[in-house]
Order: structure tokens, then C-alpha cells, then sequence
């Protein structure tokens, strides 16, 4: 009998989840409540990497001359820009409603909530409601922004993520509350733009999740960017005042006051899970999402949760993968997917991107390692491109199997791909050291650092 699968939520996790289900041979209904997308194509992945690009540019401009390169004075369009990043959102957006047309998958606009175990209603959009019965349900409702409790929070020009993004005014002064890769990514955006930005964090800490060597190096570069870093500092107050808006905190040294046009609130994201009455399902959640196995598979033996709301890695491509392995596992396939290697990548200037163990946690986990970095100053390929600045850094047992991968530098986004292949595979040092990498290519830079574990760097001493 044709196994029936019903969605909530089309981001990265659900729509992935329903077309593998319906390749796979289901009758599946994908319910979402707003835009086909999710997050990621409507206000996260998709429109801060259109204007990353505007910044990059920009940042290039800056220093065209070295190219030999005259131009006149840099002008910046909003409106041109907005139209850019809503065409690019636009045809992603068509493009998987397509795809989901094309594999029968049938979509739902609504909104879902659980009634029983294995009943669901739909308060569909034109008011009308509807209750849906299914064997298999997967719940992939994504995450919203956790707002602090803090005194002038609802203030005009207090904004998330989302409404910095439909900006139509290139704002003079931005205070960003929060040092994660939200927060980074857009300090780096409108900096470039000209903005003057304050990047605001409670510890001495920031983007966490990253090498620590990385993060030291790249202190430096923000600044550089003309983004300021102020650490420890605890958040105590947003006020209005004539000029606008400020953020007040307390410092080490008392009181400290960050003046702005806009503050943008970073400060972390939570699972969307209000109103699916869960319970009514027996689904455990803790305040970090629902609770999964291993398959993703919440405490309700029928019903999964993928992606975001489940807390575990807030990445589009974790929630993607993580929603076929719950479609396979429904269609009584052996998952073959490894969740727990995942490529982070980090859209700053330069790009950060790292897969695998840190120094940090193979210590933390008493692992002996070796260690090898490249430095793409010395890299032919970044040198005539113009971004000498960063490195690759390949961690690896003292068996020489891969352990980690660290790169700072031009496209590491790109070029973590071979460290996350590497470390899937338990590939060993040579593996890499013996592939031959075309000249002259960033890739380089890779071959070179996995050689330099074994002193055989040509390029290093
Ligand atoms: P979502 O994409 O949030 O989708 C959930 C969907 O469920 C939504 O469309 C919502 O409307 C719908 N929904 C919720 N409740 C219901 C309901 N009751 N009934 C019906 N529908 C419902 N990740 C990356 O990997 N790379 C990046 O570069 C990146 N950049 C980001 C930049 C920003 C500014 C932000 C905010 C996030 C970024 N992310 C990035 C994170 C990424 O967007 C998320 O990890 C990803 O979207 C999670 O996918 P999801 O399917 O779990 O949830």
C-alpha cells in the first residue's frame, strides 16, 4: 500500500523531505504556512548571500587602483539592490514549487496544528479549517529570532534579521546585539556599504563555533572592515533619544552607551513550535526543540522532527539531509547520510568555513593530533586575485586519519567540501597529499597543508 507522508513547514528541511518522499514512491502533502522556502530562500541563506555579494563588490572597489583600475565615485542604489535580491529569492521560490509540482507532491497553504497522535488541522488561508489523518508525519516548522527581555525592545528601529534585510535606506549607524554568524555576516554587509557598525557581545568570545586560531586572526581584519568588536558587555537597556536610537550596557570599566539609527537584535534563535499543541501528539520538546532519536524521530513513534525546531544544527543543508533520512527511515530504507559531519560556513570578509574536529575539542575530548597550516599568501592563485589574507589548517590523528578542517581565506566556502569528503570517508593525509590539484588553484592551498603534516610542503618551510 502507497505509504501516505504529511509535512509541515517547506524550508530547507520539508520541501527536501517531501520530494525525496515522493521520488521515493509516497503520496505526500507538504503543509506551509506562509512562503514555500522556509527561512533560508525567503529571509536568511539566500537574500544575505545576494547582498554579500553587493559587499564584496563594494570592498573591491575600495581598493581597485591596485588592479590598475579607475573609476569614479562609488554610488549606492537600494532600490536596485532590493530588486536584485528579491528577483534572486523570487526565481529560487518558483523554482521549488515547480519541483514540487513536477513530483506530485501535493501543497497545502496553512497552517498546522496536532489534534491527536495522528490527526492533524489545517487552518488553511482563506479561513477555512481541515483535519488530515496520516501514518506518517514529519514536523519541520524551522526557528524564529529569541528576543532578550530588555527594557525598549519594541522600540522603532529595534529589528531582526529579517527586517534588516528589506532595508531601504543604507542606515549611518548599526549596533549589532550578538557575535554569532547572523550577526557577523550582516556587520560585514552594511560596513561595506559604509555603515558605521558596533558589533556588541556579552563575553570575549565570538563566533563560537570556529577555530580559535581563526577568530583570533580575524579579529584584526573586522577592524580593518571598519567593524567595531566591544566585548564583555552585558545588555541593560534600549532608550530613544533625540538623535536616535541607543543600546546600553554595562562594561567592565560601568556604564557604556552604543548610539545607532537601527539596532539589530542577534542575539540567538529558538525552535517554532507554538501552536502545533504537541502534547496533544505526545511529543516531548524542551525549550531547545523537540526531542529526537538518532533517526529523527520525535517520542511519538510516527511523527519526525527535522531541521531547526528539533535545535540540533541550525544550517539549511543539516535540515535537508536530516529530512531524508527521515523519509528513508519511513520508507523502511537503511540512511546511509553521516549528520554528524557538517561543512559551517561563515559569509564574512574573508570567508570562514570549517568541517570536523577544532584544536579546541580534540583537546577537549583528549585527542593527540597533528597539525598543518597554508597560508594563502603564499597561494599563486589568492595572490592574483588580490586576498592573500587567511589559511587552510588541516588537523589529523597521530594515524594521520583527517580529523578537521579550518580554512579562512577566498572561498572557503567552496573549498571545505574536500575536507568534509575527507573526514566522512576517514580518508588519511595522503589521500589528499596524492591528488593531484590543478595549478594555480585555491585548491592548492589544501594539497599543500595535508603535505605539510608530513614536512613535505613544497611551497612552505
Ligand atoms: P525554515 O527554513 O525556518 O522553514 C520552516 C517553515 O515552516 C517556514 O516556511 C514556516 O512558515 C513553516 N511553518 C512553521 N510553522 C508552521 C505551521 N504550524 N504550519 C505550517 N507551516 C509552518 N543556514 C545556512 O546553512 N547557510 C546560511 O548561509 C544561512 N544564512 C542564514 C541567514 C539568516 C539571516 C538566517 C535567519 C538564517 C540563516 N541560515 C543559514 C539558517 C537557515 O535559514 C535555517 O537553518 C534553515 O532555514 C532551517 O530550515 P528548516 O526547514 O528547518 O526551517
Amino acid at each position: 500500500m502507497q505509504k501516505k507522508i504529511v509535512v509541515i513547514g517547506g524550508g530547507p528541511g520539508g520541501y527536501v523531505a517531501a520530494i525525496r518522499g515522493a521520488q521515493l514512491g509516497a503520496e505526500v502533502t507538504l503543509i506551509e504556512r506562509h512562503k514555500i522556502g522556509g527561512t533560508c530562500l525567503n529571509y536568511g541563506c539566500i537574500p544575505t548571500k545576494t547582498l554579500y555579494k553587493n559587499a564584496e563588490l563594494l570592498n573591491t572597489l575600495k581598493h581597485i587602483e591596485d588592479f590598475g583600475i579607475q573609476t569614479g565615485e562609488v554610488a549606492i542604489d537600494v532600490e536596485k539592490i532590493q530588486s536584485r535580491k528579491d528577483t534572486v529569492v523570487t526565481s529560487l521560490v518558483t523554482g521549488i514549487e515547480q519541483l514540487l509540482k513536477a513530483n506530485g507532491v501535493h501543497v497545502i497553504q496553512g497552517s498546522a496544528s496536532f489534534v491527536s497522535e495522528d490527526t492533524l488541522k489545517i487552518v488553511l488561508d482563506n479561513g477555512e479549517t481541515q483535519t488530515l489523518t496520516c501514518d506518517h508525519i514529519i514536523v519541520a516548522t524551522g526557528s524564529k529570532p529569541s528576543m532578550p527581555e530588555l527594557e525598549g525592545i519594541d522600540l522603532p528601529g529595534v529589528i531582526t534579521s529579517k527586517e534588516l534585510l528589506e532595508f531601504d535606506k543604507v542606515p549611518k549607524k548599526l549596533v549589532i546585539a550578538g557575535g554569532g554568524v547572523i550577526a557577523m555576516e550582516f556587520a560585514g554587509i552594511f560596513a561595506a556599504m559604509g555603515t558605521e557598525v558596533d558589533v556588541v557581545i556579552r563575553s570575549d568570545r565570538f563566533l563560537r563555533e570556529v577555530d580559535t586560531e581563526i577568530t583570533k586572526r580575524f579579529a584584526p581584519l573586522l577592524k580593518k572592515n571598519g567593524i567595531k568588536l566591544n566585548k564583555n558587555v552585558s545588555l541593560s537597556r534600549i532608550e530613544q533619544t533625540e538623535n536616535g536610537l541607543v543600546l546600553v550596557g554595562e562594561g567592565k570599566k560601568g556604564e557604556v552607551r552604543f548610539e545607532a539609527d537601527q539596532i539589530l537584535m542577534s542575539t540567538g534563535r529558538g525552535p517554532v513550535m507554538d501552536g502545533l499543541n504537541l502534547e496533544a501528539a505526545g511529543i516531548e520538546f524542551t525549550r531547545k526543540g523537540i526531542v529526537v532519536d538518532t533517526h529523527f524521530k520525535t517520542t511519538n513513534p510516527n511523527v519526525y522532527a527535522i531541521g531547526d525546531v528539533n535545535g540540533r544544527i541550525m544550517l539549511a543543508h543539516a535540515a535537508s539531509h536530516q529530512g531524508i533520512a527521515a523519509v528513508e527511515t519511513i520508507m523502511g530504507l537503511s540512511h546511509q547520510g553521516n549528520h554528524d559531519v557538517v561543512p559551517n560556513c561563515i559569509f564574512v570578509f574573508p570567508e570562514i568555513a570549517g568541517v570536523g574536529l577544532t584544536e579546541d575539542q580534540a583537546a577537549d575530548q583528549g585527542i593527540e593530533i597533528k597539525k598543518s597550516k597554508f597560508l594563502f599568501a603564499a597561494n599563486g592563485k589568492a595572490l592574483s586575485i588580490g586576498e592573500p589574507d587567511g589559511f587552510i589548517k588541516v588537523i589529523s590523528d597521530l594515524e594521520d586519519t583527517i580529523l578537521g578542517v579550518h580554512i579562512m581565506g577566498p572561498h572557503a566556502s567552496d573549498l571545505i567540501h574536500e575536507g568534509a569528503l575527507a573526514i566522512t570517508q576517514k580518508l588519511k593525509v595522503d589521500a589528499i597529499a596524492n591528488t593531484i590539484h590543478a595549478h594555480p588553484t585555491l585548491g592548492e592551498a589544501f594539497a599543500e597543508a595535508t603535505l605539510g603534516l608530513k614536512n613535505e610542503a613544497i611551497h612552505m618551510v
